[in-house]
């Protein structure tokens, strides 16, 4: 069987490892021309999508990045440390939290892919997909073409292959603004090793400070959307829209956003519709493609890397690519799509976040439905997981 991934991101090169590994010929096809996009936002890796990665038998690739958090601190409005507990599987280190820029992990799990011999063409951006009775084509903005027997799209939350297949589904705003950045200057906020999250009256900020010193941090605010163009503001403006609301509590959040100069973004949190269709003949849709949530659960790229042992392991047991593809969407809808419920709640203001009473440790036992989901030497079972 001939796969061809659209999309060179989290998911889709994560797919390729999962395909290439179950025996499938597998290519890459990325419309960036080079690894370095996007190389300014960060996020955190769950145990999760560790335990994934370690099916990909890629840990070692991505543990070559970025720094593992042990631990979860929270912080009052008044800056006082109300909890502080073990984050995750946190005994073992090739499952700890890890916090990463999204660049470093695209290149380091690229570079794995390419280490393997698997095909991966950058500056190939997709334009159209012909999906015919005995294979399926995707034709380039350079007017190159590629044939196989099935097409995945990888292709993120504005993923040009689901316009083609559903022009009606859009994602829309989930109803905060995300602000991140980072600071090498900040005075010593909080440990290395731990993620600490600032309950704010208005804003929710978590941070997290590297070996090097460097302090990794993101606000959520409420508001309207920002337009393109306020997204693309410099810093300054940025940071003139945020302190304000920081500094209505007494904690190290204005401080931290005081002290990144350059080093500011924002974006809108943005989620897909539940429901929305993944699969139409010979083409299937993962990751964000298929199910972008708002990023306060902090799952998506967990649920790629999730979504690729699945996929994978689904065509490997199932001879029938259809069949194949129908049995991952069992698989990985009710979970992805309770991940989208669960981080819209956070994000509107509907749900709270489950926290430990001050000074227990949480349940932070493994979900063993998971881990046999996910075990690429069991097979893939009948009946999917309940969520949890
Ligand atoms: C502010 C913010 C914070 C987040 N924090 C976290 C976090 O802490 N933890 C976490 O797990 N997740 C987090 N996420 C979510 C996470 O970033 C996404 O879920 C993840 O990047 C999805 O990976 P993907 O590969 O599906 O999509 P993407 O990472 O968007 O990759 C899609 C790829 O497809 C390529 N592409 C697009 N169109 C085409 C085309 N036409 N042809 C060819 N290639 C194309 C793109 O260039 C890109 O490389 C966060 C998201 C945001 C916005």
């Amino acid at each position: 069987m001939r796969v061809l991934v659209i999309g060179g991101g989290i998911a889709g090169t994560a797919t390729a490892l999962g395909l290439h590994k179950a025996g499938v010929d597998v290519t890459v096809f990325e419309a960036h021309p080079d690894t370095a996009e996007d190389i300014g936002a960060f996020l955190t890796l769950a145990s999760n999508g560790m335990r994934a990665l370690a099916q990909l038998d890629a840990t070692h690739a991505v543990t070559a990045v970025g720094f593992p958090l042990t631990s979860l601190r929270l912080l009052d409005g008044q800056g006082t440390e109300v909890a502080h507990a073990p984050l995750g599987e946190a005994d073992d280190p090739a499952l700890r939290y890890r916090c990463l820029r999204r660049g470093e992990l695209n290149a380091a799990l690229q570079g794995e892919a390419v280490r393997r011999g698997i095909g991966l063409r950058h500056g190939a951006r997709l334009v159209s997909v012909t999906d015919g009775r005995y294979d399926v084509t995707a034709r380039f903005a350079d007017g190159s073409t590629a044939t196989g027997d099935l097409l995945v799209g990888a292709d993120g939350l504005n993923s040009t292959v689901r316009g083609l297949l559903m022009p009606e589904v859009r994602p829309g705003y989930a109803g905060q603004r995300v602000y991140y950045g980072y600071t090498g200057t900040a005075p010593g906020p909080g440990p290395v090793g731990a993620i600490t999250m600032v309950r704010g009256g208005t804003t929710a900020f978590g941070y997290a400070v590297s070996p090097a010193g460097e302090t990794y941090w993101f606000a959520r605010a409420g508001g309207d959307p920002l337009p393109a163009g306020a997204l693309a503001a410099p810093p300054a403006v940025l940071r003139a829209q945020l302190l304000p609301l920081l500094r209505e509590d007494d904690t190290p959040a204005a401080a931290l956003v005081e002290a990144s100069a350059d080093s500011l973004m924002v974006t809108n949190a943005t989620e897909l519709p539940l429901g929305t269709a993944w699969r139409a003949g010979r083409v299937l849709l993962v990751g964000d493609a298929a199910h972008a949530a708002s990023p306060a659960t902090g799952q998506g790229a967990s649920m790629a890397l999730e979504d690729a042992v699945v996929l994978a392991k689904a065509l490997r047991d199932l001879p029938d690519p259809r069949a194949a593809c129908a049995a991952y969407e069992r698989h990985r809808r009710p979970r992805t799509e309770h991940n989208i419920t669960v981080s819209g709640g956070l994000t509107r203001g509907t749900r709270t976040p489950s926290r430990p009473a001050p000074g227990t440790a949480p349940p932070a036992g493994p979900d063993e439905q998971l881990i046999r989901q996910l075990a690429w030497d069991t097979p893939l079972s009948a009946a999917p997981p309940e969520p949890r």
